[in-house]
């Protein structure tokens, strides 16, 4: 109980400090932000670092990302409450429930199928019901649940995976960062009628997508 309400004060300076103090004015993310609490999605040994600014390891060599980038992904899909959302990347769950939050309906993938597992278990937990965990190739999208409002790409792609642009339903948002091993650009991209307006936002650094339109191994490594 002690621990829980030490969490919570933590919380709210990363909210403070780390959110607001940055770009992020989205009242609705800042609540939720607020509320989900992100100690529950990370393993015990790294829990007390819940509430620092950065990325933290939840086993099979992958990260939860930091506080702030999760906030400012999640701002760029301008969520207002009835979206159906993809994120491709589901590791603990945390950037999930987020959506969860924020949207109607959110359907995650991710290709661990032990993070896949645990991140079902941090959801179910919270008692959130809106999203559906699905192990499998992320970067081939869910063609029978498109189109969708919001895709998110928490991995580095080399491009925007071409079966995603299929799936993004017009006036659709796609946040993903796009590059290699030494850093990647987050791009936001809009669905306009034929066109895909893009939009260059931060320098970042990602654990690498996999998959048929992913790094493979050896391209991560040699690039
Ligand atoms: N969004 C996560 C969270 O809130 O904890 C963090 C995601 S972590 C930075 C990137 C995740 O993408 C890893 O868990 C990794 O296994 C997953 N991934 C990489 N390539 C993938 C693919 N082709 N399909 C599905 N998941 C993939």
């Amino acid at each position: 109980m002690e621990a829980e309400l030490r969490f919570q004060e933590l919380r709210h300076r990363m909210v403070e400090e780390q959110l607001v103090g940055r770009s992020i004015r989205d009242q609705r993310l800042l609540e939720v932000m607020h509320k989900i609490p992100r100690h529950q999605f990370i393993p015990s040994a790294y829990r007390h670092l819940a509430y620092e600014d950065g990325p933290l390891p939840i086993g099979e060599g992958q990260t939860i990302s930091q506080p702030y980038m999760v906030a400012l992904m999640t701002q760029l899909l301008q969520l207002q409450g009835d979206e159906k959302v993809l994120e491709i990347g589901t590791g603990s769950g945390y950037q999930a429930a987020i959506l969860a939050c924020l949207a109607k309906q959110v359907f995650t993938i991710e290709r661990h199928a032990a993070l896949a597992e645990q991140a079902s278990r941090n959801l179910s937990r919270l008692g959130i019901t809106n999203v559906s965990v699905i192990t499998g190739d992320g970067s081939l999208g869910l063609p029978e649940e498109a189109p969708f409002d919001g895709i998110m790409l928490t991995a580095a792609a080399p491009r925007v995976p071409k079966p995603l642009f299929k799936q993004l339903a017009e006036g659709g948002r796609l946040v993903a960062p796009i590059g290699g091993v030494k850093g990647q650009y987050l791009n936001l991209w809009i669905r306009k009628g034929e066109k895909l307006e893009m939009d260059e936002v931060a320098p970042v650094a990602f654990v690498p997508l996999r998959g048929a339109f992913g790094w493979s191994v050896k391209d991560w490594e040699d690039i």
